[in-house]
């Protein structure tokens, strides 16, 4: 084997590792793809997942206690093809009636840090680390995101989105399988299977202490600048960037 097909090997090594440890374990592969494309580029292969076909494997989901007390599934919303993505902790009251994350007054200030970085909220994805409204707003216990976690990362591999920012401790925590402190962690970059992840302070913990906005703000400067080189960079074939 030649130096340059022994990288290419390497490279769909890497990708396919990645797509096992996001819970993808068959590729479609389109028929009629010359051999030499169909080897070197690997995003010719079609994922086996849609947000919709995730939607619809999730249906009335009945897996932990959760869908007892929830009115709706918060399923997440936004861009398909996003590049950024938020991820928060569950839906609270708001999001529980209207069936939609982050729409109640921490969604607003999240809606207003979108912006700060001169993006709009169609322009990202945003989702939760669990789907349905714990009662009275208590934290998610550890059955609750196991039986959700396959379903966002589903979503995740769909997106495919280039960076996430993990909005406070429990989403930092679980996407980082970690269980540091989220000022340890905001801030910072991470790297989830090829994918950023930067960790910043929860809205609504923003809301509570207002001058913590400040720290939030950098972050975003970074997430935006971040995405700014990444736009003007080149990557290899082999490389699942966009
Ligand atoms: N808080 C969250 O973590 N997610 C929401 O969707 C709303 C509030």
């Amino acid at each position: 084997m030649d130096q340059k097909m022994g990288e290419i090997v390497a490279d769909l090594k890497s990708y396919f590792e990645y797509l096992k440890g996001i819970g993808i374990e068959s590729l479609i592969v389109s028929e009629n793809i010359p051999e030499e494309v169909s080897v070197s580029s690997p995003p010719l292969l079609k994922m086996a997942t849609t947000l919709e076909e995730v939607r619809r494997e999730l249906g009335d989901c009945r897996r932990c206690k959760l869908h007892r007390t929830r009115h709706s599934l918060v399923f997440g919303e936004g861009n398909e093809k996003a590049t950024l993505m938020f991820i928060g902790e569950g839906p609270g009251y708001e999001e529980d009636v209207q069936g939609m994350p982050f729409v109640g007054r921490a969604g607003q200030l999240l809606t207003k840090i979108i912006e700060s970085i001169h993006l709009q909220r169609e322009e990202v994805y945003i989702a939760n680390i669990i789907k349905c409204r714990p009662p009275q707003n208590r934290n998610p216990e550890p059955d609750e995101i196991q039986s959700c976690h396959p379903f966002l990362l589903k979503q995740i591999n769909a997106i495919q989105p280039r960076i996430i920012c993990a909005l406070g401790a429990f989403a930092a925590q679980t996407l980082l399988k970690t269980d540091a402190k989220i000022t340890a962690l905001r801030g910072r970059f991470f790297d989830r299977d090829g994918i950023k992840v930067i960790p910043t302070y929860h809205p609504a913990y923003l809301l509570r202490n207002p001058e913590r906005k400040r720290e939030v703000w950098e972050d975003m400067k970074q997430i935006s600048e971040w995405i700014s080189r990444e736009n003007g960079a080149v990557h290899p074939p082999g490389d699942n960037r966009r």
